[in-house]
């Protein structure tokens, strides 16, 4: 553990990165290596032998006995399975190795993880191929290697891969865009800084609730008296203990390399927020993985457990990772940068186009990459950009856009505010006082942030869909400079009747509004507001044919990655559904009998010595009442469940079904349990409270 506070001591200690290679390898290796690296060259074998053995000289030096090939399925989680270095020797001992071949590949038992039904189980092979633009590193004692994951006919069963596939496809549309404008990088590639949200509960409680340990999120729980309305928990004090914590995973990621950066408290009590400094779409994402896991492991230590699920209690604020999502060149330079005089910035005007046609023409398919059963509890409700798609531009740069389309050019207001000449200020400094955090989409001075992921949710899909939705318009915008003479007023040409034609999904307004619901419906914008809504479009020939066209996912992956993600919800609400059943018949309904008889004893013994308890009477027929009720609700909810369409038939059926008819019973009984727990003693209630929950961190 790190006491004299010096990161650059530890950062990076544990990660094979680019100053470990170059002391280890040999010069030429080396240099083949970050060429592989920084240009996406393909590896020379010989080269994989010297860095393998290096890797493992390393790995062992600092206490490794074991290799993982790293990779991410379907799931959304991590796997990893566990091979140690030894060799057997002739004298009966072993020596410690590690090819070449068994960095590059790896053949994990992969008939577990969720295909789609693209590998039958009788043919299980499911390869790990090594993924040199990540460095591997050290933890628990084995060495990981991130890979991508691939069936034995090669089709992808991973994120990892389809995401660097994505960015191939930015990287070949923008560099096609630059090249009109003379600019020649060697790459153009994705950036993303995704700030994590994250609550705190006590272990202890929450090993006592069914709910939490098998869903993730409280399925029952009255409001606490004291919710999040004094906002005293925003940006406060950080306690004692939560800061103790949040030391050590600083210090843990720190040693993996990854750029932590910002802490702090959140909205709801005992929320929280973490942030990296942002880096390559690809390490983004493999570092936010390994944050959600040390932000686990972390609060273990200290007698927390994290719950990473969008909704861990009704009423309180919700959990997002908001993606911060740019592009840039190898040469530094950040392609939506406005400049001071974006008004002239045709380049920018371009890019800035791009992306606003991109969300306009794929709404359906942002909407997608974000739709999951814990996420559909945020969207929409009080904290979180609705499940309308829209993008925000901020005051300046919206009028910038509307004297574009309008023509007025010449416009007094522009000029004032072009006037202010400091390169960047104008954008800048109007941005960081005029925060628009109701917007799913916002432009924020050289960056875009997706609001709308989850907080449980891997980053992979979301940014897979945002690469490819924008190398597609950036695609067709070099499709149309083709072959004219003038191109910065082709360009501007362009942009202006991108802004003209898909202004529609510009909104700077309150998207927490009833008017904007209102509104986005007559502009036609969808508001798929449930995950069974939205899923099939990422099926539709709209998603089939981008995907296919930009080679990051063939129609059969597309169409089989649609079903995973559909029986994925299904299964969650399967599990919510029948965990609350459970608690409902096991421990909420013996918990209201045992205090109604209290207090009906009570009842009777007073009336035994002559004394008419009424109110007495009005809680024991109160609770009766409720009790009764309870039982209903079970048995409509036994009844419904016990009917839900086979989701190995239709998942989409399926879902629809737990939207139509599960959630609403679901959320009736929950209704008279949250009414019971009003009334019934707090020694009898079954589990911890929201109070409980809540308040003691
Ligand atoms: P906020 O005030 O919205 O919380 P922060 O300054 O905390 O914003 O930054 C949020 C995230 O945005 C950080 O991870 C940061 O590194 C990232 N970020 C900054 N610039 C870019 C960029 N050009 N591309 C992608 N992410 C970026
Ligand atoms: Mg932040």
């Amino acid at each position: 553990m790190m006491t004299n506070g010096n990161v650059a001591e530890i950062f990076g200690s544990k990660v094979f990165n680019l100053a470990t290679m170059k002391e280890r390898l040999p010069k030429a290796t080396y240099k083949s290596l970050l060429k592989t690296i920084s240009d996406g060259t393909k590896l020379d074998e010989r080269v994989a032998e010297v860095v393998a053995n290096a890797m493992k000289d390393w790995a062992i030096e600092n206490g490794c006995t074991h290799y993982t090939h790293w990779f991410q399925p379907m799931t959304g989680f991590t796997a990893e399975k566990h091979d140690s270095f030894i060799a057997p020797t002739a004298d009966n001992n072993v020596i410690m190795e590690f090819s070449g071949k068994e960095l590059v590949m790896g053949e994990p038992d992969a008939s577990s993880f969720p295909s789609g039904g693209l590998r039958a189980t009788f043919e299980a092979r499911g390869y790990t191929a090594w993924d040199p633009t990540s460095f591997a590193f050290i933890k628990d004692n084995s060495l990981y290697i991130p890979t991508s994951f691939l069936s034995y006919t090669g089709e992808v069963l991973d994120k990892k891969t389809p995401l660097l596939r994505s960015v191939e496809a930015i990287n070949k549309e923008a560099k096609r865009v630059l090249k009109f404008f003379g600019k020649e990088p060697a790459r153009v590639t994705s950036y993303v800084g995704p700030e994590q949200e994250y609550f705190l509960v006590d272990k202890e409680l929450r090993n006592q609730r069914k709910d939490l340990v098998l869903t993730g999120r409280t399925l029952f729980g009255a409001m606490p008296p004291k919710g999040q309305e004094m906002d005293d928990h925003y940006f406060g004090q950080i306690k004692e203990r939560v800061s103790k914590f949040m030391k050590e995973v600083d210090e843990e990621l720190w040693k993996l390399g990854v750029y932590v950066k910002t802490k702090h408290n959140e909205v709801a009590p005992s929320q929280h927020e973490i942030a990296p400094i942002f880096s390559t779409t690809n390490i983004s994402t493999d570092h936010n993985q390994l944050t959600m896991e040390i932000l686990k492991k972390v609060a273990d230590h200290h007698g927390f457990y994290c719950l990473l699920h969008e909704k861990p209690y009704e009423g309180i604020n919700g959990s997002g990772k908001h993606n911060n999502w740019s592009i840039g060149t190898s040469d530094g330079e950040l392609l939506f940068k406005p400049g001071s005089k974006p008004l002239e910035n045709v380049q920018f005007l371009l890019f800035l186009a791009a992306v606003i046609k991109a969300v306009d023409k794929y709404a359906d398919i942002l909407r997608v990459s974000v739709a999951t059963a814990g996420n559909d509890h945020r969207l929409g409700a009080n904290e979180a950009p609705p499940a309308i798609v829209s993008v925000y531009l901020g005051d300046q740069l919206a009028q910038v856009v509307d004297e574009l389309k309008t023509g007025k050019h010449e416009d007094s207001t522009a000029g004032e505010f072009l006037e202010t000449g400091v390169e960047a200020l104008p954008i800048l400094k109007k941005d960081a006082t005029d925060r628009n955090r109701t917007s799913p989409f916002a432009f924020t001075g050289n960056r875009f942030e997706f609001r709308m992921p989850g907080s449980a949710q891997s980053i992979a899909g979301i940014n897979i869909v945002l690469n490819t939705i924008v190398a597609d318009t950036l695609g067709e915008c070099a499709d149309e400079l083709e072959g004219c003479e003038d191109v910065k007023a082709k360009a501007l040409e362009i942009a202006i009747n991108i802004f003209k034609n898909h202004d529609r999904v510009i909104f700077n307004g309150n998207g927490y509004s009833d008017e904007w619901v209102e509104e986005a419906e007559r502009r036609g914008l969808h508001n798929l507001k449930t995950t069974p809504e939205a899923m099939p479009l990422f099926k539709s020939e709209l998603s089939l044919a981008l995907f296919e066209k930009h080679g990051v996912f063939s129609r059969t992956e597309t169409s089989t990655r649609t079903d995973i993600m559909m029986e994925d919800y299904d299964k969650s609400l399967n599990i919510e559904a029948l965990t609350m059943l459970d608690m409902a018949r096991q421990e909420i309904l013996p918990a209201c009998l045992k205090y109604s008889k209290f207090v009906i004893e009570n009842v009777i013994d007073k009336r035994a010595i002559g004394i008419e308890p009424k109110k007495e009477t009005e809680l024991a027929n109160k609770l009766n009442d409720l009790t009764e009720d309870l039982i209903i609700r079970i048995q409509e909810l036994e009844s419904v469940v016990s009917k839900t369409p086979d989701l190995n038939v239709d998942p989409f059926a399926c879902g629809k079904y737990y939207v139509d008819t599960v959630i609403p019973v679901m959320n009736s009984l929950r209704k008279t349990a949250d009414k019971l727990e009003t009334i019934v003693a707090k020694d009898y209630w079954p589990f911890p409270t929201y109070t409980d929950l809540l308040y003691h961190v």
